[in-house]
């Protein structure tokens, strides 16, 4: 187990006065310190008022996360409110409570007015101030103690009071039920809650097929099964359910603009403004679309390229120890995990796939042995 040391003093940008006692937790094996846990209760009392917050473009996760926790504080009494950057998929709208859910690009206004009301701040499924990106403008107005539930690597542990830190899990939502059930709440959880957790960890692994080689993580989806909830179900409603413009999306992406670099085990995908719009696009219809980039044989690294309105944004994936976290914390302002990550650049398309391709040299080993590696079923 691995516990932080104390919070050096001025380590925290927020809330800090209102914690000085209090220890970051780097929750390690999924077994939190009870000490520091207690702690974490101990701010959990009836009647406080609590802001749930996640990244900017919230995926299942950061939704289903949410979500179980504001179900859960319910039931303790705790009135909580879910504030998310913008706007989440559609694919996730049938989710138990979502109607809920303030979008801050939506509600400016409410927004700012729960962040200043709030006594206490989870920040669910992120890691890094910036990644709520135009909502950062919360921040200043918040000077309660945020807590941060996360599962990705290289916390910005000077922004959080508290944080609970395990990149050796398969989600958010996982680290959510782990922070019940050491509560000693399992039983609190209900089907709704059930739903969105699995959500969170059945999106997180891309329906179990990465980031789930943990024991762990099965033995919460069977407790969650349990709970009575139906696993096709909650498959065919986030997955089968394409508009035709974004089918038509992806089979354009496919056919007309994937580029395949073989002599760097990389593929590609670019989509300008033009793209997005000939084909109606709607938040989360790129969704999965990097992944089948990455499926083509050979290929150990795949990026998606989308114009936005004033940068272009990036989606990485990669197979085995090629780390595509590095690589864009490097070249490209972003950051994830390994093998999933986003990043941001603010040249031109033109100029953005230039730069891409003139790092490639420099990787092709690296890239090329992964290959190997990823071939080697010994
Ligand atoms: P996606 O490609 O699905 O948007 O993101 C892949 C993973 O990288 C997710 O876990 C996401 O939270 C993380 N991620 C995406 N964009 C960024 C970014 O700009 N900075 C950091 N630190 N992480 C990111
Ligand atoms: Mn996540």
């Amino acid at each position: 187990m691995k516990i932080c040391p104390e919070a050096a003093s001025g380590v925290s940008r927020v809330g800090m006065s209102a914690v000085a006692s209090l220890k970051k937790i780097i929750f390690a094996e999924k077994k939190l310190a009870i000490n520091h846990f207690h702690q974490i209760k101990a701010l959990l009392v009836p009647g406080t008022r609590v802001l749930i917050t996640t990244h900017a473009n919230p995926d299942g996760d950061a939704v289903g996360a949410s979500l179980a926790l504001k179900a859960y504080f319910s039931k303790l009494g705790i009135i909580s409110d879910i504030l998310v950057p913008n706007d989440y998929p559609s694919f996730l709208a049938w989710m138990p409570g979502i109607d809920q859910v303030v979008v801050f690009k939506r509600n400016e206004s409410l927004a700012m007015k729960l962040a200043g009301d709030a006594k206490l701040v989870f920040c669910l499924d992120f890691n890094g101030l910036s990644r709520v990106e135009k909502m950062q403008k919360i921040w200043p107005l918040i000077t309660v103690p945020l807590v941060m539930i996360d599962h990705h690597p290289q916390p910005e542990e000077a922004s959080f009071a508290l944080m609970i830190s395990e990149t050796a899990t398969s989600s958010t939502s996982e680290l959510v039920y782990n922070f019940i059930e050491m509560s000693g709440d399992k039983e609190l959880i209900d089907k709704s809650m059930a739903e969105c957790l699995f959500v969170g960890i059945a999106t997180d692994t891309g329906s179990f097929s990465y980031s789930c080689g943990y024991p762990e993580t099965f033995h919460v989806v069977a407790d969650l099964i349990s709970k009575g909830i139906d696993p096709e179900r909650i498959h065919r409603l986030v997955y089968d359910n394409y508009s035709e413009h974004r089918m038509r999306l992806l089979g354009y992406c496919l056919s007309e603009k994937l580029t395949v670099l073989h002599q760097f085990n990389t593929a590609y995908i670019y989509l300008s403004k033009e793209d997005l719009k000939r084909f109606h696009f709607q938040v989360g219809d790129t969704e999965g679309v990097v992944n089948y980039a990455l499926s083509i044989d050979g290929i150990c690294m795949a990026v998606l390229f989308t114009e936005k309105d004033n940068h272009v944004r990036m989606s990485l994936r990669s197979k085995g120890q090629f780390s595509v976290n590095e690589f864009v914390r490097n070249h490209f302002e972003g950051g994830g995990h390994k093998n999933a990550a986003g990043g941001n650049s603010y040249l031109s398309m033109d100029e953005t796939l230039r730069k891409f391709e003139a790092l490639l040299p420099q990787y092709q080993e690296l890239l090329k042995n992964c290959c190997v590696l990823c071939k080697d079923y010994q």
